[in-house]
């Protein structure tokens, strides 16, 4: 394939040609090769059967029992029952030929389509948070699905353009050993129109880069209408949001219309004007005065089998180039992901003797940083409460913690050793987590406390027993077996959030960062939740970010976060004394003035 095939102009192309013919083809080099072979075989049957009906009627024209002729190079002595008994084992034989030449297109082409599939989610699930987080709403699932079938698109058209290829290049054969002027003249031709058709083909690229940008954009604004339906409804923007759909719908719709238009159009054009050229050639033959009636006719059913072929070596050879943006995307995509991959750290974890930030400083973008020199020490099992205002770093802070980024500068120690140097199923069995937001699979009771993890039945119940959430369970029909999830009424918020507590449990970790929820407790699964933590104090070191000063009460030290900055770390009553922010922040909790 030339470069040309890429057709940009505005946009280096992303894609060597081997990874092109690797995410057209697969690895299937094997079902290639079968398949071009497979053509060639149907070619020369079609061509020999064309060959020998033309002679077949023009003898029978002729009136007579045998064929005494010679066609191109060859010279036919035969009786007409032979030649139709060789033209039907051709047709017989080409028939069978069928059977691999539909097989082998549809065994790569599902081939190329699971084995994206599977590439990128994997990139995907072993990508940084980091990246994974700066996806655009909507947009892997756009990737997996839409720019992935467009993809594969192009794969099924490789396997279209090999067949026609080959056939159209025995065919040419064929008719230049019948009839070389007429062949050469088709074949001059044929290659003509394919510089000629040029400007369209790298037009139809054009449309299908915009139209896979488009795609993901409509992707994303239909994500965000599902998050925000609730929303839509209650303002009354149903209509708003309509249009807005509705424009991103046009958008892409347009774009398909004009990719898919001149896909057609290419395709079309050619075989048009191979037809009208043959029409030239035998009205010029006619005014000329032939003769020779049945090597004549052979070459001109061969040459027009040889356009259809030819028509169909350009549509796909277009279709191809029409989807590789897409492939480019997905590609692109999976690159994005591979190389954020977090590095495997090898050292063993089992237990967590302490943890330490050295200091660290990070920003999500260049020159504005977040959390700036930050230096503090933890022993195993304190309770540790994190407060300070809005914006001031706290989430990001526990992402460190959880080794979901890394600090840009300084060092996040733990057991006294950088903690990437751990293994990371070590780390994700000592470390866990509750985010403020519970979030379900949808899947029984049971599975979301597990989540995918090799824990055992008695492990769970344990974990729900610890999260005060065991109880709850055993009074529903179905118990551990109940399904919850985003869009599964049978659990409460405060429920959800006790589940996601048990999951935290499960493995027993050794250290446990909460977000604390602040909305979706009732205040009964408040009590649970604080008496569950209550009951893990000594047991695992724990960090909570308090957005309600009562939830210091249970913690041994608290960090007091203002701009990125870590402006105190001690006790309640030592930050009582000395932390203007500490009092302030308990003195409107308590719903009186700050002191001092
Ligand atoms: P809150 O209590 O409101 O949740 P917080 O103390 O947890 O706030 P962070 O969420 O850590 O604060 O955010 C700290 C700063 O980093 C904020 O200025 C925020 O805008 C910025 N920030 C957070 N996440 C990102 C992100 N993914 N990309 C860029 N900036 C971010």
């Amino acid at each position: 394939m030339t470069d040309e095939v890429s057709g940009q102009q505005a946009t280096k192309p992303t894609l060597s040609k081997r990874a092109r013919l690797n995410m057209l083809l697969g690895d299937r080099r094997r079902s290639v090769v079968a398949l071009a072979g497979c053509s060639i075989l149907s070619g020369f049957t079609e061509a020999g059967t064309l060959a020998l009906i033309a002679q077949i009627a023009a003898s029978l024209v002729k009136g007579g029992k045998h064929v005494n002729a010679s066609i191109g190079h060859f010279h036919v002595h035969a009786s007409m029952g032979t030649l139709i008994e060789v033209a039907f084992a051709l047709t017989l034989l080409r028939l069978v030929l069928q059977i691999p030449l539909s097989v082998l297109p549809a065994r790569i082409v599902a081939g190329v389509q699971a084995s994206m599939r599977v590439r990128l989610f994997d990139a995907f699930a072993r990508a940084s948070w980091d990246v994974q987080s700066r996806d655009v709403e909507g947009q892997l699932q756009d990737t997996m699905t839409t720019q992935v079938m467009q993809a594969t698109a192009g794969a099924l058209q490789t396997t279209i353009f090999i067949n026609s290829l080959f056939t159209f290049l025995v065919l040419m054969g064929t008719a230049f050993a019948l009839n070389s002027v007429a062949a050469l003249i088709v074949g001059g031709t044929s290659v003509l129109l394919f510089g000629l058709l040029r400007p369209l083909r790298r037009l139809g690229v054009r449309y299908s880069r915009s139209l896979s940008q488009a795609q993901v954009e409509y992707a994303g604004g239909i994500a965000e209408a599902i998050r925000l339906a609730q929303e839509t409804q209650v303002f009354g923007a149903v209509d708003p949001q309509r249009k807005r759909v509705g424009v991103l719908i046009g958008n892409s719709n347009q774009l398909a219309f004009r990719a898919q238009l001149l896909g057609k159009l290419v395709g079309n054009l050619y075989q048009s004007l191979i037809y009208m050229l043959m029409v030239a050639g035998i009205a010029g033959l006619y005014l000329a005065g032939a003769k020779y009636a049945g090597s004549l006719g052979g070459v001109i059913l061969v040459l027009l089998r040889a356009g259809t072929s030819g028509q169909l070596v350009q549509g796909s050879y277009q279709s191809i180039a029409q989807a590789l943006p897409f492939m480019e995307r997905t590609q692109d995509a999976m690159n994005r992901y591979a190389e954020s991959a977090p590095k495997e750290g090898s050292q063993p974890l089992t237990q967590i003797s302490g943890l330490a930030f050295e200091n660290v400083s990070f920003a999500y973008n260049e020159g504005r940083p977040v959390l700036s020199e930050l230096s503090f020490e933890v022993a195993a099992n304190e309770v540790i409460g994190i407060i300070g205002p809005s914006g001031a770093g706290k989430s990001t802070i526990v992402q460190l913690l959880l080794q979901l980024r890394a600090p840009d500068t300084g060092r996040y120690l733990v057991n006294g050793r950088r903690a990437d140097e751990f293994a990371r199923a070590d780390w994700h069995k000592q470390v866990s987590y509750v985010p403020q937001e519970p979030r379900l699979l949808h899947a029984t009771v049971s599975e979301n406390i597990r989540f995918f993890r090799d824990l055992d039945d008695e492990a769970v119940t344990r974990a729900a027993k610890l999260a005060r959430i065991d109880e709850d369970i055993m009074s529903w029909p179905m118990g551990y077996e109940t399904l919850v999830g985003p869009r599964a009424d049978a659990v409460s918020g405060g429920q959800q959030q006790r589940i996601c507590l048990a999951r935290a449990l499960a493995a027993q970790p050794e250290m446990i960062v909460l977000d604390e929820p602040t909305s979706a407790l009732d205040p009964g699964s408040e009590r649970l939740i604080g008496e569950s933590l209550q009951g893990l104090k000594s047991q695992v070191t724990l960090f909570i970010i308090a957005h309600r000063m009562s939830t210091l009460d249970m913690c041994d030290r608290v960090m007091v976060i203002v701009d990125g900055r870590l402006v105190g770390f001690d006790t309640k009553a030592l930050l009582q004394r000395d932390n203007t922010y500490y009092r302030h922040a308990s003195a409107l909790a308590a719903g009186t003035s700050p002191v001092g």
